[in-house]
């Protein structure tokens, strides 16, 4: 039976792979979550005013005291998510170290004020400057599946930029949630300047109508488009992330060996619950067969287990009705033709949530496991003839997040890469691109607007204000009130100056503008 995770004004935290209760947290109320924003609001300018130079020892702190906790951490998103020990270590803990390096290394120069030149002449006499100021208050909207990285690389941005934070983590991981605020104060990030709020769907939508003036948020699509809904109500600035549906393309020229490893691990880490996971993989036909075989093979070979045994390559998944969503996609697949080589059941001796690493052949682009995210432990794989064809079924989808080529010619994967609708295409390599740190992380159509991560993930978290100062504060303007006949005659010559055709038609321009430097002014 799947353990109830609802009590009256209280999450349950559950271990996905027992079932055993880690805590009950009581859900902050509308009120609460309201009073959380303007508690924040307060705290803002000061945090602000404390300047880089104050907020990067801050970082440095937590990243300190991240790694000294690291296997702790590790631990808790085991038990409370579900991935093996050794995921938790890698795809979460060392992830966030790293966004953090980037943040200590590169704020300073990123958040810096940056000259804007003028090449207009009409503005020759004027310095411009781009200022980076935080917005104020972000809000933070989670889900379960990175429940340390996503929330983490996004409030260590948002903060070192000066903001406040207001977290609304998935309602499946809190006890993460507050391993993460635990870690902040820790190291010195005021209370009111990192906050947590626990709740169902009803929190977020709270937090939506609260006094943020940013909102980040992770999740699926159908919550995304009703966020968006709100926030443009209010006209409200969100960054959205959202679902997937991941093409692998397999060449013609790949390596079988290596590409098939991918494919199983692309597919199956975090039993396949990652927006970047190998959702749907197309194959040469010349490779299908023993691209196929290998893909059975190495997927038959997986220890499933609970995350906390080391030896667990694939652990439970978050939830029952996970498995649900799972299970129909494949019994549709098999009744419409699909062949299933491994797994396509439950393993109900482990436990209400595990579910059997699945690889599926003969799948045609009509089944929904090749249309709708499936998130969960299945590899669909389907047999492409050329390139053309390839590269229009990767398309074919209404996600738009990420997708990989396997070829032994880069230049060739590059190439297809320039004709992939995603927002992240990598050549040889799969889902990594979420732990570069340097690297931007969003999507295209249904998979979201903006981005996080990199150099424009910590855009998304300054406004930018243009600052222009004149040079000549006792000039009035030439083109202030008091045009008169020639004024026009001027203009033109103005305009024949800086975009006339040859030197003869500027020379003139600039002999007949020159005129507007005696003209009187209101
Ligand atoms: P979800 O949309 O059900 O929930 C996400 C968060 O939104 C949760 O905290 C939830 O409580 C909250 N929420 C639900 N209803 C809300 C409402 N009306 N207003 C405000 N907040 C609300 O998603 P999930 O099941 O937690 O996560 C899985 C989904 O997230 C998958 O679709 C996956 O692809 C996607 N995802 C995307 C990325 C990415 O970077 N693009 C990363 C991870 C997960």
């Amino acid at each position: 039976m799947p353990i109830d995770t609802q009590v009256a004004g209280k999450i349950r935290s559950v271990n996905p792979a027992s079932g055993e209760v880690l805590g009950e947290i009581e859900c902050a109320s509308d009120n609460e979550v309201l009073a959380a924003v303007q508690r924040a609001r307060v705290a803002q300018p000061q945090w602000a005013e404390v300047g880089l130079r104050g907020r990067i020892p801050v970082l440095r702190e937590f990243q300190t005291k991240l790694h000294g906790r690291k296997s702790e951490i590790a631990a808790a998103i085991t038990r409370e998510a579900g991935k093996p020990l050794a995921e938790a270590l890698v795809t979460e803990v060392s992830v966030v170290l790293d966004a953090a390096r980037f943040l200590i290394d590169h704020a300073w120069g990123l958040l810096r004020d940056q000259p804007v030149p003028h090449g207009n002449l009409a503005t020759k006499l004027k310095r411009g400057r781009l200022i980076r100021e935080p917005h104020g208050v972000i809000g933070i909207i989670s889900p379960w599946n990175y429940p340390f990285s996503i929330p983490a690389t996004e409030t260590l941005a948002a903060l070192v930029a000066g903001n406040a934070v207001v977290l609304k983590p998935s309602e499946l991981t809190p006890v993460v949630a507050l391993a993460l605020a635990s870690l902040l104060y820790a190291a010195g990030v005021p209370k009111d300047v990192f906050q947590v709020v626990i709740g169902e769907g009803p929190t977020g939508a709270a937090l939506m109508r609260s006094a943020i003036d940013k909102l980040v948020f992770t999740g699926s699509v159908g919550t995304g488009k009703r966020i968006a809904a709100a926030a443009a109500e209010r006209l409200l600035p969100v960054v959205l992330e959202l679902g997937g549906k991941d093409p692998m393309l397999v060449l013609d020229d790949a390596d079988v060996d290596v590409a098939s490893s991918a494919a199983v691990w692309g597919a199956f880490v975090n039993a396949g619950q990652a927006c970047l996971s190998v959702e749907r993989c197309y194959v040469h036909r010349s490779l299908y067969e023993p691209f196929v075989k290998a893909c059975a093979e190495k997927a038959a070979r997986l220890r499933v287990n609970d995350g906390m045994d080391a030896n667990t390559d694939v652990g439970p998944m978050i939830h029952e009705r996970q498995v649900r969503i799972v299970e129909a996609h494949v019994e549709e697949a098999k009744s419409q033709g699909a062949r299933v080589l491994v797994g396509g059941t439950r393993l109900p001796a482990l436990g209400v949530n595990f579910y059997a690493p699945t690889v599926l052949a003969d799948v045609t682009h009509e089944m929904r496991i090749m249309r709708e995210e499936t998130f969960g432990p299945v590899l669909p794989i389907m047999a492409f003839d050329d390139e053309q064809e390839a590269v229009r079924l990767a398309n074919d989808s209404v996600y738009g997040l990420a997708a990989s080529i396997w070829t032994r010619d880069r230049k060739r994967g590059e190439r297809i890469a320039g004709r992939i609708h995603a927002g992240t295409v990598m050549v040889n390599d799969v889902i990594s691109c979420f732990g570069i740190s340097e690297a931007p992380h969003g999507g295209l159509k249904a998979s979201g607007i903006g981005c996080t991560h990199g150099p424009f993930g910590l855009d998304e978290m300054v406004r930018k204000k243009y600052l222009d100062v004149d040079l000549t504060p006792g000039i009035k303007k030439v083109w202030w009130h008091g045009y008169g006949g020639s004024f026009r005659q001027q203009m033109e010559g103005f305009l024949d100056w800086q975009f006339g055709r040859g030197w003869g038609e500027r020379v003139r321009g600039a002999l007949r503008a020159a005129g507007v430097l005696r003209r009187k002014r209101l």
